[in-house]
């Protein structure tokens, strides 16, 4: 959440990146919302004062033998009261209106941030590594599942309904040897793992940014008041929620999670395959540091550099492209994904997305830490994908097919898959 005093003196600014973000919220409707909840509370508390003061010299004018005076005085007191039952229900209508106004406003964008629409206008920054050339017919990640019957689908669906799978034998261990590696070298890296609630409260998914816009996304625990976490990034940076903070040395947390996600809006979007299901297991990188620009671009670059360093390990050809406004989320300052080329789409497909967030999710949060000058300020947060499974299968399976059907497995891999350099057909 951008502060209201800090809104008012950025209208323009956040107006735009409102626009940008295709966030309907209308910042001067926001403000005036604002100056009438200031002028009734100044009135409420007006009000309030001066019955205060009557009541006490009611009490004076009945010691000094004046109950007809106190009479009328107790008419006007009553009279008040009323006024003033009025004033707080109309106070907290309007308080209620500017909190959910104030919760749809965007985070701005860094100036560097390519303006556009949709994914189609992000910018690509580099290419690393070449996309196969087969000399074959070469096949999806579907068919290769089901020769080495590592995927299975159709009972996937027949259990859970659309968009779910099964993992086994080989597939299972991918599946996992992909995230031990990733938490490996997160490890590596000096990230501390974590092991966090997946079943959230509301205020988590609020504070993250991911209430109220992306409610829909969310599988909600009926009765509970209580939701299934879309990414671990909503328990990690709560974990420091409401907490003062020393980040003198930036705060590096890893989880290992399952996420859920109802994907409401991608209709018949990806529908073949692992690319976009309901569950899928997540690697997550979360960062809390000082609240200064330099700092925090240094740890955006930092966690996409561990990612890149992966998919490097993986020995899949991949691109960063730099994520324009229209495909940014609403609390996100700066984004970058990375895609890897998943031979099936003859295209580059989104693995990893890379934000700073600024101080936006810890504003909600109320994680704080203290400047050089000892005054408590908002902290910086960032996220970045470390891995995403099975998604990450596609390219794994698709990049490293040979002619004879069989499939290479990176060395990176081999310690967690029991020493076996290839998967050979059965
Ligand atoms: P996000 O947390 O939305 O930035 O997504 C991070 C990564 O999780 C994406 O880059 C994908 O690799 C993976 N992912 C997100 N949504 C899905 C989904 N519905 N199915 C499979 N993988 C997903």
């Amino acid at each position: 959440m951008l502060a209201m005093k800090w809104i008012r003196t950025h209208a323009e600014e956040v107006q735009a990146a409102a626009d940008g973000k295709k966030i309907k919220v209308d910042i001067a409707v926001l403000i005036q919302r604002d100056d009438e909840r200031k002028a009734l509370l100044q009135q409420t508390e007006e009000a309030r004062r001066l019955r205060n003061t009557l009541s006490a010299e009611i009490g004076k004018l009945m010691q000094s033998g004046e109950p007809e005076q106190a009479e009328k005085m107790r008419a006007q007191v009553k009279q008040l009261n009323e006024q003033l039952e009025q004033k707080e229900a109309e106070l907290a209508l309007i308080q209620e209106e500017v909190t959910r106004l104030q919760w749809l406003v965007p985070n701005i964008v860094s100036p560097d941030t390519p303006v556009g629409l949709s994914d189609e206008d992000n910018v690509e920054l580099r290419r690393v590594g070449e996309p196969p050339e087969f000399d074959y017919v070469a096949k999806d990640h579907v068919e290769l599942g089901e020769m080495h019957a590592l995927i299975d689908i159709p009972r996937g669906v027949k259990i859970g309904g659309t968009r779910s799978y099964v993992l086994k034998g080989a597939g299972l261990l991918l599946h996992r040897a992909v995230q031990q590696l990733a938490l490996d070298l997160l490890l590596k890296h000096g990230f501390t793992p974590l092991e966090v609630p997946l079943m959230v409260r509301e205020d988590a998914l609020v504070n993250t940014g991911f209430f109220p816009t992306g409610r829909d996304q969310v599988y909600e625990l009926q009765g509970q008041n209580k939701w299934l976490v879309g990414t671990s990034e909503v328990p990690l940076v709560s974990y420091y929620a409401d907490e003062v903070i020393d980040v003198k040395e930036p705060f590096k947390l890893a989880a290992v999670s399952t996420c859920f996600r109802s994907e409401v809006g991608s209709g018949g979007r990806d529908v073949r395959g692992l690319y976009r299901v309901h569950q899928f297991a997540k690697v997550e990188q979360v960062i809390l540091c000082a609240p200064d620009a330099v700092e925090s671009e240094r740890m955006l670059q930092e966690i996409t550099g561990h990612a890149e360093e992966l998919l490097q390990q993986l020995e899949l050809p991949y691109r960063v492209v730099a994520v324009c406004t229209g495909d940014m989320s609403q609390k996100t300052y700066k984004q970058y994904d990375i895609e890897t080329w998943m031979p099936s789409r003859g295209a580059y497909g989104e693995t990893h997305s890379s934000s700073n967030l600024h101080d936006f999710q810890a504003r909600r949060s109320n994680i704080r830490c203290l400047d050089e000058q000892g005054k408590l300020v908002y902290c910086h947060t960032l996220n970045n994908t470390a891995v995403a499974s099975p998604r990450i299968l596609i390219p794994l399976l698709e990049n490293h097919q040979q002619a004879d059907g069989s499939i290479h497995i990176p060395k990176a891999l081999r310690p967690y898959m029991g020493g076996v350099e290839r998967l050979i057909l059965p």
